[in-house]
């Protein structure tokens, strides 16, 4: 069946993304509760057509670590897009208590396995991979979003394209800065994956903007510096992992296979996590981490006044 906005009654705004908001709603013919991500676009109904019919493969997207999709549709120069509604929202708002090791485990073998099904199956390179694409519910399933199916749903982003978190492997910043858009392999992802998982490990982005003067500096540090690693607290094992996620020359990074037998994935297979705790437990520090901030603001705007 094809979804259209009369179905839908809209409710909370779940956050807002580069490229315009989604929200939670309410699909009543079936009692689905969904995200909806407006995006606005100022397109002709031909090109916002031929975005729709390039979305159509999300339909068969169908797996255990890929968000569900439901449908799109325009109105004006909108795009709508309704997916599952994941209750705990994106991995970047989970993670600023570090994530511990044998969570990250489980959450980078459900990556492993989406991107090797997403490429597999589908023919899809992510070109995407970051904390905020991996959302989260409070079952603990992990699953990814927002991979580039759409050709001319990308064309029409890029020009907005801006973001001072750059997840890009370096030989992707050396084809961009040289207009060569033809660097995109599938090992990119794997660079951001290794990537993400730093991330999530010390809960903040690895190439910090206030040690580097500005975004060209750090673009400069991603291309010509040593990759970042684990830190040292992290066991061996998954600091191999992340290494192997991270090598600068593109064809010595793992594969997807070969990721899914390292022993920091092997290892997890064999173990039981308490993701729904684990979730919980995330969900509740950043609740205090954002009252305490907004405590600080207001202690801050009262003595300025
Ligand atoms: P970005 O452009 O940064 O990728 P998005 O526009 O995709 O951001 O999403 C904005 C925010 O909305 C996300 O950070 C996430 O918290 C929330 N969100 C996106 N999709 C969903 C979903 N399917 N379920 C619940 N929350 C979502």
């Amino acid at each position: 069946f094809a979804i259209n906005m009369s179905q839908l009654q809209l409710e909370d705004e779940l956050g807002k993304g580069a490229y315009g908001t989604v929200r939670k709603v309410l699909h009543k013919p079936t009692n689905v509760a969904m995200a909806m991500k407006e995006i606005r676009l100022e397109l002709d109904d031909s090109k916002l057509n031929a975005i729709l019919m390039e979305l159509d493969i999300l339909h068969r997207a169908v797996a255990p670590e890929i968000v569900e999709f439901y449908g799109a549709f325009f109105i004006e120069s909108c795009v709508y897009y309704c997916m599952e509604y994941m209750d705990a929202g994106s991995l970047d708002k989970l993670q600023a208590a570090g994530v511990p090791e044998d969570v990250l485990a489980r959450i980078t073998g459900a990556m492993v396995r989406g991107l090797k099904f997403l490429k597999d199956d589908l023919q899809i390179i992510h070109r995407d991979v970051k904390p905020t694409n991996v959302l989260v519910n409070r079952k603990g399933e992990i699953k990814l979003c927002d991979f580039g199916v759409s050709g001319q749903l990308e064309k029409s982003l890029a020009k907005t394209n801006i973001g001072c978190q750059s997840y890009m492997a370096p030989e992707r910043i050396k084809g961009e800065s040289q207009n060569n858009v033809g660097t995109y392999t599938v090992s990119s992802d794997v660079w951001s994956l290794g990537l993400s998982m730093i991330e999530m490990a010390i809960g903040r982005y690895p190439y910090p903007p206030e040690t580097y003067a500005n975004v060209f500096a750090q673009l400069t540090a991603i291309v010509h510096g040593d990759p970042p690693e684990l830190p040292e607290d992290f066991s061996d094992d998954s600091r191999d992992f992340v290494a192997r996620c991270l090598h600068k020359v593109p064809e010595l990074r793992a594969t997807y296979a070969e990721l899914l037998e390292h022993p920091f994935l092997q290892a997890d297979r064999g173990r039981s996590v308490d993701m729904p705790k684990w979730v919980i437990e995330a969900l509740g520090f950043r609740e205090k981490k954002l009252a305490e901030e907004r405590r600080q603001k207001l202690l801050h705007d009262t003595s300025a006044v």
